[in-house]
Order: structure tokens, then C-alpha cells, then sequence
């Protein structure tokens, strides 16, 4: 398959290509359908760092969000603040050429100098006891999120409380969040986790 065969916005194909992306992966080959669908799937993925499985969930985000606003649309979380600046970096690259129609990607960080306002950007990245904090706030308005990901579920789930965390977050976005989930392992409390967490998914192991 290719990049073009895969519904992706034509901005990004131009990306790709920039970045020397020939061909999809193999988990993006196999989980861009899914992710893509109308309506679309809830996903579980397994998959280790180095599959692309990044750039696989940034597709989908990069694909469905409406540059028309810069509400927030999709949520990222992370179980380390470096982790959600990695992930935050290739949504700012792999979205190049949507800059000019008005793309932005936030991350969830706290910072004195936002005191009071409000945290916007159609694409959010964050750490999930700071960004659950930040919508109880009402810094960030998660009314608009239409795809919630969480990348190392299972990193995330050895972190005191984080799991819960996720729970809370998820709890204040819409009920029909599309639910993206990916882990490099599966041991019985991520399966448990998993299964409450992205209903119906779909599974996909490499
Ligand atoms: P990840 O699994 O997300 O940690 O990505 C692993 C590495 O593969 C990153 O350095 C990406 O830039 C790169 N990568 C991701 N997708 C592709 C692709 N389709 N073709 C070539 N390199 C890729």
C-alpha cells in the first residue's frame, strides 16, 4: 500500500514526502483504515517504539481535525512530560504544510504566564494528571475533543495513579470520543484497562 491509497489529507502526503516517508509502516498501513473509518473505530494497538506508531496516531489526527477553529479537537496524553514534547513535535512537522490554514498543537504544560486564560489549538499533548487538572479548570475546553490517544498505555499504567487519571480525563470529554490506544506490551492489568477504556475496539498486534 501506499501513503495515497490511505485517505490522509493531500497536505500530508506533500509532508511525507518531505520527511523521505516512502511507504506506510506496517501498523500504519494497517490501522490508518480503521482509525479512518466513517464512523471510526476505537483502536488497541500493540506496537513497539520504531514501528511508527506515532506518526500512525498523528495521521489520524492530523487527517479529522478542522483547521476552522482552533478549539481543541484531539487530545494526546503521555506518561512523561518529554514524551508529550516528542509527540507534540511530530504533530508540528508531520503537519508543515497545514500551518498556513491555521494548524496548532498545545501542549498541556503548566505555565504561570496563562494564568486565568485558556489553553487552545486544534491538537493538545499532555501529561494526564496535568491536563485533567487543566479541564477542571477550564483552561482547556474539552467539549470539541473528538479523538482521545494514549500513547505507552502500559508505561502509563506502572505510574502511581495514572491509569485512574486517564479515567477521570475521559470522563470530561464527549461520550462518542473516538479511543486510540497503544502499548508495547499486554500484561493482564493494561488487557483490564484496555477493554473499559476503548470500547469495541479494535486489536491490532505486529
Ligand atoms: P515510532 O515508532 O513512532 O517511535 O517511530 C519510529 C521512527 O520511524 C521515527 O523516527 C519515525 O520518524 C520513523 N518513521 C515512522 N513512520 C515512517 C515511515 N512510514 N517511513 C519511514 N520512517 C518512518
Amino acid at each position: 500500500k501506499s501513503f495515497d491509497e490511505l485517505n490522509l489529507r493531500q497536505e500530508l502526503i506533500q509532508g511525507l514526502s518531505v520527511m523521505s516517508f516512502h511507504k506506510p509502516s506496517k501498523i500504519q498501513e494497517r490501522a490508518l483504515p480503521l482509525l479512518l473509518m466513517n464512523p471510526p473505530r476505537n483502536l488497541i494497538g500493540q506496537s513497539q517504539s520504531g514501528t511508527g506508531k506515532t506518526a500512525a496516531f498523528v495521521l489520524n489526527i492530523l487527517s479529522r481535525i478542522d483547521l476552522n477553529t482552533d478549539q481543541p479537537q484531539a487530545l494526546v496524553l503521555a506518561p512523561t512530560r518529554e514524551l508529550a514534547k516528542q509527540i507534540s513535535n511530530v504533530c508540528s512537522i508531520m503537519g508543515a504544510f497545514l500551518q498556513e490554514a491555521g494548524l496548532k498543537v498545545t501542549e498541556a504544560i503548566p505555565n504561570p504566564a496563562m494564568r486565568g486564560q485558556q489553553y487552545r489549538g486544534q491538537v493538545i499533548v499532555g501529561t494526564p494528571g496535568t491536563t485533567m487538572d487543566m479541564i477542571k479548570r477550564r483552561q482547556l475546553d474539552g467539549k470539541g475533543i473528538k479523538i482521545l490517544t494514549l500513547d505507552e498505555a502500559d508505561n502509563m499504567l506502572d505510574l502511581q495513579g495514572m491509569g485512574d487519571q486517564c479515567k477521570r480525563v475521559k470522563a470530561l470529554l464527549p461520550r462518542d470520543v473516538q479511543t486510540v490506544l497503544f502499548s508495547a506490551t499486554f500484561p493482564p492489568e493494561v488487557l483490564d484497562f484496555a477493554g473499559v477504556f476503548a470500547p469495541n475496539a479494535n486489536q491490532l498486534t505486529l
